[in-house]
């Protein structure tokens, strides 16, 4: 009964593990430090350094998971080649698996009974139910097929009523599914690669890239300012799909505080 206060009593506890020194990785790990703050969530970042050990994060996850307090556990992607993400990323307890990479919680996300929804894709849906943009009966094209982004929002538009293709690195002649695409979803990480003869006349572009370009500033991969005059709505980088998939992941950590343990 002590225990059960106790839970009560302290505030739920967003954990992310962080390998190395990556500035992209630190600067994401800042914003959802950042997140929680205004939410209301303790953040907790256990960081290691590049050389860290397989077993020394796998002892770390195991604690994590038996923490009543931490009601969230994330991996900051890349990991260093030595460790096996996908084990980590298992280990994880998926009532606790806010990124919803684990394969329990993917596994249910393809048959449309998810626990939790991976944060880019869910952030892109509601970014899209805002400005009313419906999917069913839509011709929809990915391009990229990653396991954060590219292959869970194949299958959430495809819950939705969608006609999904994905393509990538080895689809050939990329521009003739995506001129007759309704959305074009971009997520390649290349500066300028969804240019404006790509696109029909009227169609939606979702920008999930996050680049540099020459000058060192932050851009998509779409090339926004030759495509905003064709489309009908276009996502900006910075400003669009990056903080959706922010306030994805508060509604992931909202849920798992409501996920009962005891
Ligand atoms: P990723 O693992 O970097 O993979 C890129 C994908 O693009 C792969 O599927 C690759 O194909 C495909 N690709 C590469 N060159 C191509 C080409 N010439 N033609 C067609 N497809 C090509 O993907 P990711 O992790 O999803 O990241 C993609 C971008 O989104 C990055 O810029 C990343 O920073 C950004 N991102 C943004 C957010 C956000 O919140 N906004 C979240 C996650 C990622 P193959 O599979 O054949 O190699």
């Amino acid at each position: 009964m002590a225990w059960k206060v106790s839970c009560y009593l302290t505030k739920p506890k967003l954990a992310v593990i962080m390998v190395g020194d990556n500035p992209a990785s630190l600067a994401y790990i800042k914003g959802k430090q950042k997140d929680c703050e205004e939410c209301g969530i303790d953040f907790k970042l256990s960081h290691f350094p590049e050389n860290v050990s397989q077993e020394e994060i796998e002892k770390e996850i195991e604690g994590l998971n038996f923490i009543p307090s931490v009601r969230g556990i994330l991996i900051q992607l890349p990991l260093p080649e030595h460790l096996d993400k996908n084990r980590l990323i298992n280990l994880i307890d998926p009532s606790k698996d806010v990124d919803c990479f684990c394969e329990l919680n993917l596994g249910r996300l393809f048959i449309d009974h998810p626990m939790y929804e991976p944060c880019t894709p869910r952030g892109i849906l509601d970014l899209c139910n805002f400005y009313r943009i419906g999917f069913k009966g839509k011709n929809c094209v990915i391009i990229g097929r990653s396991d954060i982004v590219g292959k869970p929002l194949a299958a959430m538009l495809i819950n939705e009523g969608a006609t999904v293709t994905v393509c990538h690195s080895q689809t050939k002649d990329l521009k003739h599914y995506t001129t007759y695409a309704d959305v074009v979803i971009c997520a390649v990480g290349i500066p300028q690669f969804l240019t404006n003869d790509m696109v029909k006349e009227g169609a939606i572009v979702i920008d999930v890239g996050i680049n540099r370009d020459e000058e060192g500033k932050l851009c998509g991969d779409a090339d926004f300012e030759n495509l905003k005059n064709k489309v009908s709505a276009i996502t900006p980088v910075p400003g669009g799909v990056g903080l959706m998939t922010r306030a994805a992941l508060m509604k992931n950590m909202a849920k798992a505080i409501n996920i009962k343990h005891w």
